[in-house]
């Protein structure tokens, strides 16, 4: 019989920030690499993340931590994002330059409908109610709803009001005025500069990764329970191991499955969803695409977002040959992620302006699960029944984007991985 251990599951940012600091642990990877959703892959001598991935502290003390972890590597960027909307780019977050992309009527609309809101606002709590009071109609149409049903796959009327705060954070036309008249005002989110590791994110969990007891291609496929505790976990159907504390970063609906748990838990369980996403990456004939880190479209387009992992690092180049990741926001169960690899590359390469097909030298597609916790209007009550009844469980702790079901970047999971390794580790004998 093994001693029992302290266990985590799942090497993304968070169980790893966890067991850096808790030291005394095994970690259980299912996939063959660690990082979770911030990993890089290499494709014929180009790199790219899921969906580029900068860092952004709203702590000083984490972004000391992070520059700690990845060493020397740490480049300092100049954020530049924009929108792409009926042939014309347009800066994001948004600026009072707008108005001279805007023709007078837009103009006028984009004020009116504001002022109208100030005045009116809409009442109820959904992502449209806020968004639209905030923004006003005009703008809330043209550049928030479409993009935001794209990313979610449900009416921004089914989509909670949080997701207002934790997206747009603090932005509104007052903060966009106030940020061009006087360059101050802009929240943390929308800063000027990110960080980032010159080899992709991935620097990030292998540089946390190191010294660590990570088991990887570990799939925890049960878990042994008596009375309230979790007593072993099951490794690929096959092996057990004794645990004494687990900490799960797996997707929450999953780890209730491997629960005893009572009917209505479950049926809450159901009802929290994620969503997935494609990830096509395309290596170009030529060395640049252009001049932004992400490019948004809220159109008819099939994806949502495109990255150009050059302008992060240029390293993520071999110098001649540039590459564009581009994300579709889906459902495992949608027509599109069971399509052929190649049937999807084409429908993004026709769909996707500014980019003739004779210019794509080779294509990859990659398709991620539970990227996004959705957050709906039910969420939160479902989010609780389950978690109270995970937290019955007296050594068993959730936390993470994927495993807490919490639309969080990587320095909360940094700081609260951290924050649980060491409460942990306070509490042993
Ligand atoms: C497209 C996209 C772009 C993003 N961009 C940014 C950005 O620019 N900046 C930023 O700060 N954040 C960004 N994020 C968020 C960031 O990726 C997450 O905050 C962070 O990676 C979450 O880490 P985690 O460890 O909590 O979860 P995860 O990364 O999901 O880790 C969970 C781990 O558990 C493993 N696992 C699951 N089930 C099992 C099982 N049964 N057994 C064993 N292991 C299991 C998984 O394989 C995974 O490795 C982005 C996310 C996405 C999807």
């Amino acid at each position: 019989m093994q001693n029992s251990k302290n266990i985590i599951i799942g090497a993304g940012i968070s169980g790893l920030s966890c067991a850096a600091e808790l030291k005394d642990c095994i970690v259980f990877e299912k996939e063959s690499s660690v990082g979770g959703l911030s990993r890089t892959f290499k494709f014929k001598g180009l790199s790219f993340d899921i969906g580029g991935h900068r860092f952004v502290a709203h702590n000083p003390e984490t972004e000391r931590l992070f520059r700690k972890i990845v060493g020397k590597s740490v480049l300092k960027v100049k954020r530049k994002s924009r929108i792409y909307r009926k042939g014309k780019f347009i800066n994001y977050p948004l600026e009072i330059g707008i108005i001279f992309d805007f023709n007078p009527l837009e103009t006028f609309s984009a004020f009116i409908t504001y002022l109208y809101r100030k005045l009116k606002p809409l009442k109820g709590q959904s992502f449209m109610h806020k968004a639209t009071n905030r923004f006003g109609d005009y703008l809330y149409n043209e550049f928030f709803k479409d993009y935001t049903q794209k990313v979610w796959g449900l009416d921004c009327k089914d989509i909670s009001e949080e997701l207002v705060n934790t997206r747009l954070q603090n932005v509104s036309m007052i903060r966009v005025i106030k940020y061009a008249l006087f360059k101050k005002g802009l929240v943390k989110s929308f800063a000027s500069t990110f960080l980032y590791p010159d080899q992709g994110i991935a620097v990030l969990p292998n540089s946390l990764s190191q010294g660590l007891d990570i088991r990887l291609n570990s799939d925890i496929t049960g878990l042994v329970c008596a009375g309230n505790k979790v007593t072993k976990i099951v490794v690929n159907n096959a092996q057990e191991y004794p645990c004494d504390k687990l900490v799960s970063t797996m997707p929450i609906t999953e780890l209730v499955n491997l629960l005893n748990a009572p009917q209505e838990v479950k049926n809450s369980a159901v009802k929290l969803k994620y969503r997935d996403l494609i990830c096509v990456f395309l290596k170009l004939k030529k060395p640049h695409f252009s001049e932004s880190h992400w490019i948004y479209f809220p159109g008819k387009q099939m994806f949502g977002r495109l990255h150009e992992p050059k302008n992060w690092s240029p390293e993520m180049s071999n110098g001649e040959q540039t590459g564009i990741c581009l994300e579709i926001f889906c459902h495992r169960y949608d027509d599109i992620w069971k399509a052929e690899d190649e049937e999807i590359a084409n429908r993004v390469i026709n769909d996707l302006p500014l980019l003739n097909a004779s210019e794509v030298d080779d294509f990859c597609v990659l398709r991620i699960t539970n990227a996004y916790p959705v957050y709906d209007l039910d969420y939160r009550r479902n989010f609780k029944k389950v978690s109270d009844f995970i937290s019955s469980y007296e050594n068993l702790f959730i936390l993470g984007r994927t495993g807490g079901f919490k639309y969080s970047n990587m320095d909360v999971c940094l700081e609260e991985g951290h924050a649980l390794g060491k409460l942990l580790k306070n509490s042993l004998p």
